[in-house]
């Protein structure tokens, strides 16, 4: 065993794993954390100047974790601004992204985060593809969910695009009007296009509002992945383990068929 690595025995009636995508499969949340930062602090300190009131800027990490991370993009930009005791009209999804409404900020953020893509490429963690592998060779199987809207572009940027069975992003959500984290319904249409119950699903999940969403569907085993330090949190919000790179798991118990 690699040091650091912690012997997991896989439990016998898990049949499949759904994966949350940013920051577990891809490593995009700093990515995201940074456009986020860009937009909020561009419109904040605007905002206070014309005010004449003192800017306070976007914290990366707190008010990431707190009011963004996992959400569909509107609502983070309305559960954030909410914290700072701003409304905004909704608009709607065609709204430019100059427009001072919940959608024009949100496609904004939208727009930073494409050019980083693009121009610098996504990753994926290692680790979280050789587990991915490793539970494919088993015959487990295998779902990526998403709140969002890009999923196919960054999973084509970091090489990933076939190694999952089952996909349900943002497009998705919102075709079938399915509402997003903390509620369980992603994970819950991923089962369903697994053909499994939740009862015999793992999540896999970064995000505080995405583990409280594999806790409240009833699935069989909420993995949390920290990485940004808050192993409490996760393990508050309903992780039944927690670890900061999936690479600490040895799974032990599954076995490869041919
Ligand atoms: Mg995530």
């Amino acid at each position: 065993m690699s040091p650091g690595a912690r012997d997991f025995a896989w439990p016998e009636g898990i049949t499949a794993v759904i994966f949350d995508m940013d920051g577990v499969v891809t490593e995009t949340a700093s990515v995201h954390a940074a456009a986020w930062k860009r937009l909020f602090d561009e419109y904040l300190e605007r905002r206070a100047k014309l005010a004449d009131e003192t800017f306070v800027p976007f914290d990366p990490d707190e008010d990431y974790r707190r009011y963004i991370d996992g959400k569909a993009r509107r609502d983070g930009v309305r559960d954030f601004l909410a914290s700072r005791g701003i409304t905004l009209a909704e608009g709607d999804s065609s709204d430019a992204p100059d427009a001072e409404t919940v959608s024009g900020l949100g496609n904004r953020k939208n727009d930073y985060f494409l050019n980083h893509v693009s121009r610098y490429g996504a990753t994926a963690y290692r680790s979280t593809v050789a587990l991915v592998e490793q539970l494919r060779s088993a015959r487990v199987r295998t779902a990526i969910i998403s709140a969002s809207l890009n999923m196919s572009q960054v999973l084509e940027a970091a090489g990933v695009a076939d190694l999952f069975e089952v996909r349900v992003d943002g497009h998705a959500a919102e075709d079938l009007g399915l509402p997003g984290k903390p509620d369980p319904a992603v994970f819950l249409e991923a089962a369903r296009r697994l053909g499994v119950e939740a009862s015999q699903a793992a999540v896999v999940e970064d995000a505080l509002a995405g583990v409280e969403a594999g806790r409240r569907g009833g699935f069989a085993l909420v993995i949390g992945v920290d990485r940004a330090g808050h192993p409490d949190a996760l393990r508050a919000a309903g992780a039944d383990l927690v670890v900061s790179d999936l690479g600490e798991l040895e799974l032990s118990g599954l076995r490869s068929s041919p």
